[in-house]
């Protein structure tokens, strides 16, 4: 079975991608795993990254898609497989298609986490992390007693740079207008399937297994 996962930051896509490889038995393939692999070997194309990356340059699109490919080739694929964090966009999923093809294989689903934007925003802009002793909180699944205080040493709590509405808000609106289109894509083959992810963590896992069972 080979799936592709797709969802907008702080929709619990990582946590729900590690439950469903290890029910049905496939491997996890993120980007930013295969990278690591490519690189770590050496290979020719993992060589090529590593000069982008260790520049601070985003990697062309033909090194990324060859990366894929060639991992996506490795035995233990033949089983199927959990592809996370790519496609991004609709050149990628493109040259997936293609990819696919001369390996003989295809997509079966594609899950994507539906989580209302003011739902993220509240998730991702609620942490909180003490200036003393570097806790976590949240300001809604997880307060501290008092606020703005830990629990532990009383230290201040303050929220990262990276945390505040306006950046998430301009990550979420990157996330979704690279993705719409990718979501046209994918629904105009019969292959999307709606997941609703603001559902309890458990519920999610069984809502998507039964999507995927739904189909062997
Ligand atoms: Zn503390």
């Amino acid at each position: 079975m080979n799936i592709l996962f797709m969802g907008p930051p702080g929709a619990g896509k990582g946590t729900q991608a590690e439950r469903i490889v290890s029910e049905f038995g496939i491997p996890h393939i993120s980007t930013g795993d295969a990278f690591r692999l490519a690189m770590k070997e050496g290979t020719a194309l993992g060589l090529k990254a590593k000069e982008y990356v260790d520049k601070g340059l985003l990697v062309p699109d033909e090194i990324t898609n060859g990366i894929v490919k060639e991992r996506l080739a490795l035995d233990d694929c033949n089983k199927g497989f959990l592809l996370d964090g790519f496609p991004r966009t609709l050149q990628q999923a493109e040259a997936l298609d293609g990819m696919l093809k001369e390996l003989d294989r295809g997509i079966n689903h594609v899950v994507n986490l539906k989580v209302d934007r003011g739902f993220l925003m509240a998730r991702l802009t609620g942490r909180r992390i003490c200036k003393t002793c570097g806790t976590t909180y949240h300001i809604l699944f997880n307060p501290p007693k008092q606020e703005g205080v830990c629990d532990k040493d009383g230290g201040e709590l303050y929220q990262r740079s990276d945390d505040t509405e306006e950046k998430v808000g301009t990550r979420l609106d990157e996330y979704i207008s690279k993705t719409a289109p990718l979501l046209d894509y994918y629904s105009d083959k019969g292959l999307l399937r709606e997941v609703d992810g603001e559902k309890e963590i458990n519920a999610v896992t069984a809502d998507i297994t039964s999507i995927l069972r739904g189909s062997l």
